[in-house]
């Protein structure tokens, strides 16, 4: 059986741009289910000879009846149930801000096996990120650029463990 990684954050870290670059062209599901579930990407992520299934909690931002906050607590409390490996996702350039510590306190009441990713870490603008962002609680933050593609080797590393 695959192991399942589920990314998760507030809107605009990168989330979806992760899932892009792992998934590439194999996008398996696009869920269009009534409610928080079709917002949900699934697909075969794969870094090198790694193939594990990926989750995108994806969409929030969309029209719908609940709270933004009701939403993303849907969307995080699924991913969290059906995950293996949980990529918390930060902006490592904005920092640690409010909505990623609201995230922070969903997660860590979660028994699983979760990473702190600091995305858009290409270049220098990201280091107070990195440093803010041990404050949240998961101990060191993972350096990635979804949109460049560094960062994938300790990806790679996290990701394998559990497979
Ligand atoms: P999501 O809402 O978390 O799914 O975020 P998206 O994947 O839609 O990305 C939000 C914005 O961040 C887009 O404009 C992306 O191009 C940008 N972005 C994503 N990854 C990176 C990165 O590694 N570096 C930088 N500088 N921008 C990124
Ligand atoms: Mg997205």
């Amino acid at each position: 059986m695959s192991v399942t990684v589920a990314v998760v954050g507030r809107p605009n870290v990168g989330k979806s741009t992760l899932f892009n670059r792992l998934v590439g062209r194999k996008i398996a599901i696009v869920d269009d289910t009534p409610g928080v579930t079709r917002d949900r990407r699934e697909g075969q992520g794969r870094i090198g000879d790694l193939y594990f299934t990926l989750v995108d909690t994806a969409g929030y931002e969309d029209a719908n009846d609940d709270s933004l906050e009701a939403r993303m607590r849907k969307q995080t409390e699924m991913a969290i149930a059906e995950a293996d490996v949980i990529l918390f996702m930060i902006d490592a350039r904005a920092g640690v801000t409010p909505t990623d510590e609201h995230f922070a306190r969903l997660l860590r009441r979660a028994n699983k096996d979760i990473h702190l990713i600091a995305n858009k870490a290409e270049g220098r603008a990201a280091d107070p990120g990195l440093i803010e962002a041990f404050a949240l609680g998961f101990g060191e933050a993972i350096p990635l650029s979804a949109e460049h593609g560094l960062g994938l080797a300790d990806l790679y590393t996290v990701i394998s463990q559990a497979v």
